[in-house]
């Protein structure tokens, strides 16, 4: 259903099982959960689908290790247990990830590990070979349900410095495991979503839709294209507000304290020497100052760093600053000496807040990763309906902490579980072949569409690319002039199909043409103009929609070169 006809049946009947605010990774999974329970249930998300925290991670399916020290044991049981099946589930946009962590000394925080784990100090001193041994040990038991990869192994010197040839030459030994990573995080909450939709003709999610209110039993919504308000009434309220969740209680007329969130900023590099320097794998490892840090080889030949871990009140002010850069630039060199790294390998910025807990804890690495509900019954703080606020969480274990959302919101409502989604394949993982090179080759026949291209759409879409690739070849088509990597009617297809409603929606989350570098003014008007093409904007909204996506890239994604 278009968003225009969504918004008329909701203000028609505005009575809803469940409204879920907020479409990050947790909102999204609950309502395509509670859509496959049967529910009715209405999303509203503020921008666009996972444009907040869930845009802003280092895009790891992981355990996390470094969670052990913490004595995290149950978060790291139950995120190892959903990296694995990501990778059944989700097999297009979850991908292994061969992971090295260079090692320093042999038995350093030996004595520091333990007494941090039994809360005696805060700040970790360095790790060595042995701690992060004995870590690796519990991490492949954690991960021992639906294995799906190989466990851990150490690598002399002589051996990592074979196989890394410019790590740095004062290492012990290397370790190395394996996680899992996502190439394009957004797109999986967007598939989420239409996946939630598809499963039951009562459940809509609406992007630029704020929650602002509540009255008489009612919540107001805002929709943020046209300013006009109208009145939801919903039996429960899932508030997966991420890091707005007291901003979004606040709303509702009952303030709150759950978050206490945390700046983490990446910068993608275009640095091809340092992209060969990784050998295919992320290198995960222990920086100056004892803080995690990782350096991830990303598509396209460009390498992504991050991060960091700074306190922050408010999520809207979340932007990479000058000290935050030169941190990561210069975490390079803990790994990597010979290498050289500076301002002119960046092409691309972005920042987002992690939704921890609050915490009292000085040390802000030590605050939890794990998540939990906080319940407000019907009738406290004078709202009718229970309010669930989704606290804190992991990406990794968002299939996990949406089934626990929406048993809770079930448990509400009186009615019963009907689905499980622990098996469920996503969107362009449905399908997926055992054999890629087959499946490219019959679809490029199929379509007359060269195989090099349906590869390419294969990458990006997995078996979606069936549909792509079909329309595509269904029209004149041409490659942009401006970013020969997608043509006109690959990006016409996204624009009718996937709930964009904002040019940025296209650069930044349905792709990642904005991430790479090589974005002009002159890329902008073009996307502006197919997208406009189908949208039916006319010239004076494709204009405003190039001047946001300037202002939004110069601002929060350091491309001062768009700045107007
Ligand atoms: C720097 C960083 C690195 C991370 N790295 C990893 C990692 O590698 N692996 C991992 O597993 N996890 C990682 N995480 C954690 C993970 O990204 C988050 O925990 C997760 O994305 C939170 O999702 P969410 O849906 O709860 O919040 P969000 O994604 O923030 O979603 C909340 C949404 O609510 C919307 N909203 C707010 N107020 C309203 C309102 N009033 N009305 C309507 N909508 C509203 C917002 O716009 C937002 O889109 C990282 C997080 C950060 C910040």
């Amino acid at each position: 259903m278009a968003r225009q006809d969504v918004l008329s049946a909701v203000k028609a009947k505005p009575e809803v099982s469940v409204l879920v605010i907020g479409g990050g990774v947790n909102g999204i999974g609950t309502f395509r959960d509670l859509a496959h329970q049967g529910v009715d249930v209405l999303l509203v998300e503020k921008g666009d689908f996972s444009s907040g925290a869930s845009a802003g991670s280092s895009h790891m399916l992981h355990g996390g290790i470094r969670y052990l020290e913490n004595g995290e044991f149950r978060l790291v049981s139950e995120a190892l247990t959903e990296r694995n099946l990501m990778l059944r589930n989700a097999p297009h946009y979850a991908k292994p990830l061969p992971t090295a962590i260079p090692i320093f000394s042999w038995f350093s925080g030996f004595l520091n590990a333990p007494l941090k784990f039994l809360r005696l100090i805060e700040k970790p001193s360095e790790r060595g070979a042995a701690v992060i041994k004995i870590g690796l040990i519990f991490y492949d038991w954690f991960a021992r349900k639906h294995r799906v990869m190989p466990t851990h192994k150490m690598m002399g010197k002589q051996e990592a410095l074979a196989a890394y040839p410019g790590i740095h030459p004062d290492i012990k030994c290397v370790a190395r495991y394996y996680d899992a990573w996502m190439p394009y995080p957004e797109r999986i909450c967007l598939e989420l979503m239409q996946d939630g939709e598809g499963a039951n003709p009562s459940a809509h999610a609406l992007n630029y839709v704020s929650a602002v209110g509540a009255e008489d039993g009612a919540v107001t919504l805002r929709d943020e294209l046209t300013g006009e308000t109208f009145n939801v009434k919903p039996k429960v309220v899932i508030n997966a507000a991420g890091p707005w969740i007291d901003f979004a209680m606040q709303a509702l007329g009952k303030p709150t304290g759950f978050i206490g969130g945390t700046k983490g900023s990446h910068l993608i590099l275009d640095h091809p020497e340092l992209f060969r320097a990784c050998n295919g794998g992320e290198f995960f490892f222990e920086n100056h100052d004892g803080r995690i840090v990782l350096i991830l080889p990303y598509l396209d030949n460009k390498v992504m760093v991050g991060t960091t871990d700074i306190r922050i009140n408010d999520p809207e002010e979340a932007v990479c600053t000058d000290d935050e850069t030169d941190y990561m630039l210069g975490l390079v060199s803990r790994v990597f000496p010979g290498l050289k790294v500076g301002r002119e390998h960046i092409v691309f910025t972005f920042s987002g807040v992690r939704p921890l807990p609050a915490s009292g804890k000085g040390y802000t690495g030590n605050v939890s990763r794990d998540h939990s509900i906080a319940v407000s019954e019907a009738g406290e703080g004078g709202l009718p309906f229970p309010v669930l606020s989704l606290v804190g969480g992991k990406w990794t274990s968002f299939r996990a902490f949406s089934e626990q959302a929406a048993d809770a919101a079930l448990q509400r409502l009186g009615r019963g579980r009907k689905a499980s989604t622990e098996h469920m394949a996503l969107g362009g993982g449905r399908d997926y072949p055992s054999e890629v090179a087959g499946w490219v080759k019959t679809l490029a026949d199929e379509t007359s569409l060269p195989v090099s291209q349906v590869q390419t759409l294969f990458e990006r879409y997995g078996t979606q690319a069936r549909a792509i690739a079909g329309f595509m070849a269904d029209g004149d088509d041409v490659p942009l002039v401006n970013n020969p990597a997608y043509t006109r009617r690959e990006l016409m297809y996204l624009a009718g199909t996937e709930a964009v409603v904002r040019l940025d929606d296209l650069l930044l989350r349905r792709t990642l043409m904005a991430w790479f570098g090589g974005v002009t003014v002159a890329l902008l008007e073009e996307v502006a103009g197919v997208v406009g093409g189908v949208l039916g904007w006319d010239a004076a909204r494709q204009s405003a929609e190039v001047a946001r996506a300037r202002d939004l890239l110069a601002h929060k994604h350091g491309l001062g070169q768009l700045s107007q």
